[in-house]
């Protein structure tokens, strides 16, 4: 059982942005309106995620750590994948490459349980103090398992792989409280937005202010396919295509048809080594997506790549006209 922990950790848990991922996408099933990362030498030491969300009571607690122990999905749901977990192997699988503790507690406790698994080795659940919600604690990611520690990256490019992982959670879900935090860098603090400005104050948040300044909203639906977020005016561009970042259905994706879309959308405008900033959103029916890959991957696959492509060309296409370009 401790091995295949191990070995299904090697899927889930591949560095630790993953396991940033896994604990945010948590927090986020649990309802939480405010998530705070904190993470120390590349979250190789210490990665932290405390959150305001409906918490655990002890049954679940113990339920949590155990593998392909999920409560969010019944067998048959496989298809209809609409909380961002929905295989019950991430806990399991950090606990068995590290030193885990959950803290949890609900609305209706009279106090928080923790529980704690050492690499493989469980112990608790023990009584602790705190407020309702989830603080879940990884230290030493990897620290007994030299091969795996050995194929991580230095401390500072970890760092920046988290603060992408976080920085695109954030951006779709302008809702939620986000702070990140600790010795690996100066603190972002990003408060909710809600009501019509939702999307463009997190932007502004996330991007910078600059971004929001110099872009067009887009805003279109066209057989069925909405598309939403910030192109950069083609003044605004980079020298690399860092700053283009994708949604559809509120999860962050690399799709090439997309990126496709956004060059040819900006063809006639930018040229040569320069890549124009996007945020772009997009919701479709789900059937019209396989997400059926790789849960720790953000790929995709539409089902009618034409029709897409179409969208994201049009919306940015107006969007430009609009603004004079
Ligand atoms: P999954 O998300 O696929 O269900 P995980 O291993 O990520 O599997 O989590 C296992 C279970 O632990 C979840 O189904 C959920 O019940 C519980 N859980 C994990 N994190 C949190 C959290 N932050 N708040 C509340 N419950 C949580
Ligand atoms: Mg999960």
């Amino acid at each position: 059982e401790d091995l295949i922990n191990r070995i299904a950790a090697g899927e889930v848990v591949e560095r630790p942005a993953s396991v940033v991922k896994e604990l945010v996408e948590n927090s986020i099933d649990a309802g939480a309106r405010r998530i705070t990362i904190t993470t120390a030498n590349g979250g190789m030491d210490l990665i932290r995620i405390a959150d305001d969300g409906h918490g655990m009571d002890r049954d679940d607690l113990l339920l949590s750590v155990e593998r392909h122990a999920t409560s969010k999905l019944s067998a048959d749901d496989l298809d209809d994948i609409r909380t961002l977990g929905f295989r019950g192997e991430a806990l399991a699988s950090i606990g068995s490459v590290a030193r885990l503790s959950v803290a949890s507690r609900t609305a209706e406790a009279e106090s928080g349980l923790v529980l704690v698994v050492d690499n493989g080795r469980r112990s608790g659940p023990m009584p602790q103090a705190m407020n309702r919600g989830t603080v879940i604690e990884v230290k030493d990611l990897f620290a007994q398992i030299p091969a795996r520690r050995k194929f991580l990256k230095s401390a500072r490019s970890e760092t920046a792989a988290i603060t992408d992982v976080v920085k695109r959670l954030a951006m779709a879900n302008p809702a939620v409280h986000f702070v990140l935090e600790g010795s690996d860098r100066t603190a972002s603090n990003w408060p909710a937005v809600t009501g019509e400005g939702a999307l463009g104050g997190r932007l502004g948040q996330v991007m910078g202010a600059d971004f929001v300044e110099n872009a067009v909203t887009l805003a279109t639906a066209r057989h069925g396919i909405v598309v939403a977020g910030m192109a950069g005016l083609p003044t605004y561009t980079r020298a690399n295509s860092l700053s283009q970042f994708y949604f559809v259905n509120g999860r962050s994706v690399r799709d090439k048809v997309l990126v496709g879309a956004v060059r040819a959308a900006f063809a006639d405008y930018v040229f040569r080594d320069r890549f124009p900033v996007v945020a772009l959103y997009l919701a479709i029916d789900p059937a019209e997506v396989d997400v059926n890959v790789h849960p720790a991957k953000a790929e995709l696959r539409f089902r009618d790549q034409g029709a897409v492509r179409g969208a994201v060309i049009k919306a940015i296409g107006t969007a430009l006209a609009s603004a004079g370009f």
